[in-house]
């Protein structure tokens, strides 16, 4: 009998072995291509000789060293990169160990803020219905997975969500794109305005929504207008990159692409590409002034923070996302994946909708595509893609809709960087098995 605790009790799961390249290998020889990177984690694949190389060598220099007494290079360094190639004014970099810290990190930090510049009523956080930022409590208030929160809204601290920039299934079909994006970013100034400005902190959000809705981007002009609502009520933008940054997008911060300023960003996944955990939580200077010049200590932290092995491994990861050749590479498959997708999925008769950026896509499900009603939660399709995915030899990342009747069942792509031309072609096609075997 395992005495691990799997995150399904009844799951009988393959062991696996070995990573090699864009493959995970388990313990009966079989070897599955990951165009997921499990959850967007294995940018680079599994068996990368720089970032192996740089944790090795780190080990043998410094394995650890705890934040309250030491810096240490490679955390070091590895800030200096970031703050050097991320948006304008971010330029401080707070290490953590993964995604949901990193977001609890971004509120503590987004309500410590207005203490130290004498704001203190501003303590109410808005986030969008059916995001995800994480399981811990605060990150798990945050998102507006109805699903998840459930069984645990009595210990979830109050968060008002507004709804999401979900084109496919929420736009009106006499509304214009346009029209869309500034309907539902306004959203954010009516529930700024019902709360009181003087009392709201920031509005987290997710540039390209990954685990709940499956890679879906906002229209543009939607975050134009978001920005604009947060300068004008002094609200913090935080937009969370744990799964769209980091390269995923075709851009090293995913808010590049979408041309919108964060004031706080928060990264993981892809920083360590699954070699280290290690996530980050960026911030301007002018946050990071406030308290250095108020009380002098952020009123935070855990005992990994500032890890020096996992910074390494950020480091070495970091510098291959920085290659000149990488991001335009991402886009090129990108548009591979697109190809291959539309080509393959763009007929069948329940693939609703294909939408996605850089190295990042989504495929929705539904029932009836001319009305775009999902498919019944009862009949558990993304757990049956899986498991007929997984038998045929694919790691894709497949959730059910988010139960409100609005979002279908999607997969979610998020393949290496390092996979070569054929292999968008070869996820379609493995895909396209899987959807007919659990669609039966
Ligand atoms: N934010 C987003 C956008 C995520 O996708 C995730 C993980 N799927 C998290 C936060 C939480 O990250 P972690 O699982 O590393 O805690």
């Amino acid at each position: 009998m395992s005495h691990v605790f799997p995150r399904h009790c009844h799951a009988n799961l393959p062991t696996a072995v070995a990573g090699d390249g864009c493959y995970l290998i388990d313990s009966d020889g079989k070897r599955y291509f990951d165009a997921s990177g499990g959850a967007a984690v294995s940018c680079l694949g599994h068996s990368n000789e720089p970032v192996r190389a740089a944790i090795k060598a780190q080990i043998d220099t410094l394995a650890f060293a705890h934040t309250g007494f030491f810096t240490s290079d490679p955390a070091e360094q590895l800030a200096d990169l970031l703050v050097a190639n991320a948006p304008e004014g971010i330029d401080r970099v707070y290490f953590v160990s993964g995604g949901s810290e990193a977001v609890e990190a971004a509120i503590k930090l987004a309500r410590q803020y207005y203490l130290e510049i004498g704001q203190p009523e501003r303590r109410n956080l808005i986030a969008r219905r059916q995001s995800y930022h994480g399981n811990t409590l605060g990150a798990l208030a945050a998102g507006g997975n109805a699903w998840r929160r459930q069984q645990f809204d009595p210990l979830l601290i109050g968060v008002s969500h507004i709804a999401p920039c979900y084109e496919y299934a929420e736009r009106g079909a006499e509304e214009s794109l346009a029209d869309y994006g500034l309907r539902v970013a306004n959203e954010l100034e009516e529930e700024i305005l019902r709360l009181g400005p003087e009392t709201v902190m920031a509005f987290v959000a997710e540039p390209v929504v990954g685990a709940t809705l499956g890679a879906v981007p906002a229209v543009e002009g939607y975050y134009t207008r978001i920005r604009e609502i947060c300068d004008q009520y002094g609200v913090l933008l935080i937009l969370d990159e744990v799964m769209c940054g980091m390269g995923r997008t075709g851009h090293l911060f995913a808010c590049e692409g979408e041309g919108v300023r964060p004031d706080i960003i928060t990264i993981a996944k892809g920083l360590g590409a699954g070699y280290q955990p290690v996530g980050a939580m960026l911030c301007s200077s002018a946050i990071y002034d406030a308290i250095a010049k108020g009380s002098g200590f952020f009123q935070h932290g855990h005992t990994y923070i500032g890890h020096p092995t996992a910074t390494a491994a950020g480091l070495a990861v970091v510098k291959q996302l920085l290659d000149p050749a990488m991001m335009p590479r991402v886009r090129e498959l990108g548009g591979l994946v697109e190809q291959a997708l539309h080509s393959t999925l763009g007929q069948h008769a329940h693939v609703g909708d294909i939408r996605g950026r850089g190295l990042f896509w989504g495929v929705e499900l539904v029932e009836d595509q001319e009305t775009k009603t999902p498919f019944d939660a009862g009949r558990g399709l993304a757990g049956k893609i899986k498991k007929a995915a997984v038998a045929e030899g694919l790691i894709c990342y497949p959730m059910p809709g988010t139960r409100d009747g609005r979002s279908g069942d999607h997969v979610l792509l998020a393949p290496p960087f390092i996979m070569s031309d054929d292999d968008p072609q070869l996820i379609a096609t493995r895909l396209a098995r899987a959807f007919d075997i659990a669609l039966g």
